[in-house]
């Protein structure tokens, strides 16, 4: 069973400690951005299902210090009334009756959930698109490639074609910046959250056949996203980074919250876990260790781990691992932390 956890104690908590910039208290007119994070886990979440790690294990046993997660899920608004996901997980409903802003509001059949942006194909990031497949008005943006993957080759994601109006897809590519916005809208609404997407990575899900590997844009398999409010105000969302080039160090100097690859705390995790595998380089996310001396530099945006592998020893608050993180002026994200840029 999943759950969702200590939504409003440690978004409370979050926000009174860092009061001043741009995480103050809503109190002037201009829009803003609002973001929350409902899912903090890496595919299989924490604890998973057929894992019996040190983490997993002794989370079940009730003597681990530290919280369960749920597999990787953001969502961002420019109102707190319509809200876009980042990518849709495969604990999706659960994730939606834990967050109450996600809930329907108006009518017998509705909801505040106006679109989702794909930054990839991998199962975890868009499963949760079939459980939304109740005939709702969404707009899903994702590049070409990631599109013609999902509605090309998985006939079962026809169920969102079902009728006209129901799903409009929206391509994006390389750097280009697209307005998030619900399919009834226009663009007067200034109120409106940018999404710029930043190509990671030439590396497709496994599932997708060689054949169709050779038709798709390298640069259109694993994207960085990069919202931007009316304000100016600035969120990363990079959950699978291959390698930080300068270029994306500067970028990422630009921004006010950092949500960044947590996934492993070394390279070798998983196999000396269990024995076989591959490393975190090779499944293409740096290391946490690594991480810390490269971003080391990094002044502005306040920094934040997610889609961290149950694997992870600094899930454990009671690790060195944890405590080297937060000493690097670090945060490991937790489910229901919610941000206001
Ligand atoms: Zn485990």
């Amino acid at each position: 069973m999943m759950q969702v956890y200590g939504r409003r104690k440690h978004s409370s908590r979050l926000k009174h400690k860092r009061p001043a910039g741009p995480f103050a208290p809503a109190r002037c007119k201009l829009p803003q951005m609002h973001l929350k994070i409902i899912g903090s886990a890496a595919g299989g979440a924490f604890p998973q299902w057929n894992c019996s790690c040190p983490n997993c294990r002794a989370l079940r046993e009730g003597t681990f210090s530290g919280k369960p997660r749920s597999q990787t899920q953001v969502a961002v608004s420019a109102d707190g009334r319509a809200w876009f996901l980042l990518g849709a997980s495969p604990d999706l409903r659960q994730q939606i009756e834990g967050t109450p802003e996600l809930h329907p509001r108006d009518g017998l059949r509705q909801s505040p959930i106006a679109g989702v942006v794909l930054a990839n194909a991998d199962l975890d990031h868009v499963l949760g698109l079939l459980l939304l497949r109740e005939l709702q008005p969404l707009q899903v943006y994702a590049t070409a490639s990631v599109r013609r993957i999902l509605r090309e080759d998985n006939s079962m994601f026809a169920m969102l074609q079902r009728i006209p109006n129901q799903v409009a897809w929206s391509d994006f590519r390389d750097g280009e910046a697209f307005p998030l916005l619900p399919q009834s809208n226009s663009l007067k609404n200034n109120a409106t959250v940018h999404c710029r997407a930043w190509s990671l990575s030439d590396h497709y899900p496994t599932y997708v056949s060689s054949e169709r590997r050779g038709q798709l844009a390298p640069d259109e398999a694993s994207m960085g996203l990069i919202l931007t409010s009316s304000t100016g105000s600035r969120a990363a969302y990079f959950p699978a980074v291959s390698r930080i080039s300068d270029e994306l160090l500067h970028e990422l100097e630009t921004c006010d919250l950092l949500l960044f690859d947590g996934t492993f705390w070394s390279d070798a995790e998983l196999i000396r876990v269990q024995g076989a595998g591959q490393t975190a380089t090779q499944m293409g996310h740096i290391p946490v260790k690594d991480t810390l001396e490269t971003l080391a530099g990094l002044r502005r945006p306040r920094k934040i781990f997610l889609h961290i592998n149950n694997t992870n020893p600094m899930l454990n608050q009671a690790s060195a691992e944890h405590s080297r993180v937060r000493e690097a002026g670090w945060e490991i994200a937790e489910d229901g932390w919610q941000f206001t840029l």
